[in-house]
């Protein structure tokens, strides 16, 4: 692609985005008395302006119908989830009954370990990848206890090689081989929160299905931002939130996948409740649970509905936008970004700004996390200044991620414009 670092290219290229019309449909933070650049959908999705009207209609219905809401109404409560997980299928390439939409993520991790990490004498290993997620380490380190394991043995991470930001894929592909007798289950971020590197799910699968061991998949910074088939992919399980791509709100009920060849075996351990029981049978309060022989039958609790109604407004985005199109915007609004960088780094003829996220487009997302080698936090500070929202991570991690549905490409120019006159003030240039 022929990109330019002009501000004409960069409206030239607004101008025939076919996702354009989406930005008006979010609400964009003030900072310093103007709309800011926000370049954090990673953490926190912007909120869609349809988003109270849907949480207003079921105050509305609960007002109208008190707990005859469950059964009546527009939406009735008791299948509430299912327009959620329509609009999930294409977005992680799952079929219906492989979804379900409940709790939060780190919750649902401990409910998959529940069901699909049973370690013996001799098959007991987990092994993700170095630099994963504080929570997954933690869900790992508690799953272990739990079974009189501890990290020390039972823990292989997977880390860069020295002098290396990245984690070779091979380098995974090789410690599931050499750990074949002794691997119970797989578990990796699938886009690394820090470095943005979205591993090669597939393979990765693959290499763990033939070692014997079940492969299962952190999706927070996955979902909603690169593309999915983990149907196709045979993955084992997946979890992810919903309120960083997805928008759907702070704390925002979370999803999971449960590959299909599972759901109808009635006999996998889980962790049991009553909403997970055959639906039909629910209200008779039978003293046998019954699981529903889909991936609802992992369900513990009656849905958060406040919750999933902002979850459903804002997945009617992407089903209006469509998912291709989405990761279309998002590829080449950061492959913009990593050519301004680039472009950057040559004028000052020295690498001004070192670049984190593996740059094959096959192996990020829309985020891009780079290290400025001088005064780092001097730049994040003038981005505050300049009403751009990014995010610093210590010890000096700046990750920036321009997301689709609502950022532009004048946004991401300047961005980089920001950096040049930091650069030019600042005597690193
Ligand atoms: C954001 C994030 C979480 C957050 O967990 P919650 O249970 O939603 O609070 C967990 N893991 C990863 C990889 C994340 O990026």
């Amino acid at each position: 692609m022929n990109f330019e670092n002009t501000m004409e290219f960069a409206k030239s290229e607004d101008e025939k985005d076919i996702l354009k019309i989406f930005r008006s449909q979010f609400y964009i933070p003030i900072l310093n008395g103007k709309d800011c650049v926000y370049l954090n959908g990673n953490s926190l999705g912007l909120q869609p302006k349809t988003a109270q009207d849907s949480v207003l209609d079921e105050m509305e219905h609960w007002a109208n119908y008190g707990v005859e809401g469950h059964f009546y109404g527009k939406n009735p409560w008791a299948n509430f989830h299912e327009a959620c997980v329509k609009k999930l299928q294409p977005i992680v390439g799952a079929l219906s009954e492989e979804i379900v939409v409940m709790n939060q993520l780190t919750v649902n991790l401990h409910l998959m370990f529940t069901t699909f990490y049973w370690p013996d004498n001799t098959r007991y290993k987990i092994i993700c990848e170095s630099g994963a997620f504080s929570s997954d380490y933690y869900v790992i380190d508690s799953q272990l206890q739990l079974h009189g394991l501890f990290p020390e043995d039972a823990l292989i991470e997977v880390a860069p090689r020295e002098g290396e930001f990245i984690i070779r894929n091979e380098d995974i592909i090789s410690a599931i081989e050499n750990n074949a007798e002794e691997v119970a289950l797989v578990f990796i971020g699938g886009v690394n929160y820090l470095t943005g590197q979205f591993f090669d799910v597939k393979s990765i699968t693959n290499a763990a299905h033939k070692a014997g061991a079940y492969c299962g998949f952190d999706l927070a910074h996955a979902v909603g931002n690169v593309e999915l088939k983990l149907h196709d992919w045979e993955v084992d399980f997946a979890c992810w939130c919903s309120y960083k791509y997805l928008n759907s709100g702070p704390g925002a009920v979370a999803g999971a996948f449960i590959h299909h060849r599972y759901v109808t075996d009635k006999s996998l351990p889980r962790l049991a409740g009553w909403w997970g029981t055959d639906k039909h049978e629910r209200f008779q309060f039978k003293r046998a649970f019954n699981a529903m022989p889909t991936a609802e039958g992992w369900q513990l609790s009656n849905a958060n509905i406040l919750s999933m109604a902002a979850h459903k407004a804002a997945l009617d985005i992407f089903e209006k936008a469509d998912f291709e199109n989405i990761v279309a915007k998002g590829k080449k609004l950061s492959a913009y970004l990593l050519f301004i960088l680039n472009e950057i780094n040559q004028s000052a003829s020295k690498e001004l700004v070192q670049i984190l996220t593996p740059v094959d487009a096959q192996e990020h997302g829309c985020q891009v996390s780079l290290i400025l080698p001088e005064n780092g936090k001097g730049f994040f500070d003038s981005l505050n200044r300049n009403s751009v929202i990014a995010d610093w991570k210590e010890p000096g991690i700046i990750r920036v991620a321009p997301v689709p549905l609502y950022n532009t490409f004048e946004e991401v120019f300047l961005f980089g414009k920001i950096l040049k006159d930091f650069a030019g003030t600042n005597g690193n240039g």
